[in-house]
């Protein structure tokens, strides 16, 4: 597949990148479960690889099938577009940046919002941090509303299959930082993300939370005040933890609690608006009604 070939189907980047992706699980699984040179935190447990691997699948299956509404609404506002931006390496490499700064802002508000972050807390809930953890992904990021933080390239004049392109091209990149073998990246870590920032961003650790959503630059937790170096060891994890390998269980953990108490029929409108929209982790708050 070539790229002109990539641009008219930019769904099969993540499929066309999958053997570098194998490559990179099959050395860390060497070094880290048979060298034993990774923490333990770092290893390859059977049952979470192969929810890791589902998870992977049904987040493809959903973002080719959810491709085929989304593509058409992006056309409808690519016919209101305020440029005509030709496409060339300065204007993709432009389109690459702003793209990224959507996904930090897309990245922001899906630990903030408890809607969004029903489908971000997969991501999130491995207790271990591999490459595979980054196959950790949620099919429901359609119905969450992600691939409206990239609108306002398409209505900026930008190619939407050159926008479809760059959001799989960041988040392919973005494979590469889950990973405890790489300790630093050196100065390059001034410009972007790292696996040590990302690692910050997998923590538990009360200092880590909420802290470094970058894609692909750093900056922009620099510019916005989100960064974190990574001092203390990272405990991998949510505060509240899933307990399970089933991908759906994973999946659908959360959006069931959050069903399960808009059940509740003594709640106020203003409190289940908070119980959908408030950051997660005000959520005990509003369950006892403030
Ligand atoms: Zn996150
Ligand atoms: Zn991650």
């Amino acid at each position: 597949m070539n790229f002109s070939q990539l641009i008219a189907h930019p769904e099969w980047l993540l499929i066309v990148l999958a053997p570098i992706f194998f490559v990179c699980i099959a050395l860390e699984w060497y070094i880290g479960n048979r060298k034993q040179q990774l923490p333990p935190s770092a290893q390859y447990h059977q049952k979470e690889v192969l929810c890791n691997m589902a998870l992977a699948s049904l987040h493809q299956v959903a973002d080719i099938t959810a491709g085929l509404f989304i593509s058409k609404v992006y056309l409808l506002f690519f016919g209101w577009k305020l440029f005509d931006i030709e496409m060339n390496w300065a204007t993709f490499i432009l389109l690459m940046v702003a793209q990224d700064f959507c996904y930090y802002w897309f990245h922001r508000a899906s630990h903030r919002v408890r809607w969004l972050w029903a489908a971000h807390v997969v991501h999130h809930s491995s207790e271990n941090m591999n490459f595979s953890t980054a196959f950790r992904q949620s099919l429901m990021y359609p119905i969450a509303g992600m691939w409206l933080f990239w609108l306002p390239l398409v209505i900026l004049g930008f190619d939407p299959n050159y926008v479809v392109f760059a959001v799989l091209l960041n988040l392919g990149l973005q494979f590469f930082v889950h990973t405890q073998a790489i300790k630093s990246i050196g100065p390059l870590e001034y410009i972007f993300n790292s696996p040590a920032h990302h690692r910050v961003h997998h923590g538990k650790n009360p200092q880590y939370i909420d802290k470094n959503y970058a894609g692909v630059l750093i900056i922009w937790d620099k510019l916005f005040g989100s960064f974190e170096p990574e001092v203390e060891t990272v405990q991998y994890g949510v505060t509240k933890p899933v307990n399970s390998f089933n991908p759906l269980t994973v999946t659908f953990a959360e959006w069931r609690e959050m069903w399960r108490e808009q059940r509740q029929s003594e709640l106020t409108l203003r409190q289940r608006l908070k119980l959908i929209f408030a950051p997660p982790a005000s959520q005990q708050i509003n369950k006892k009604g403030s």
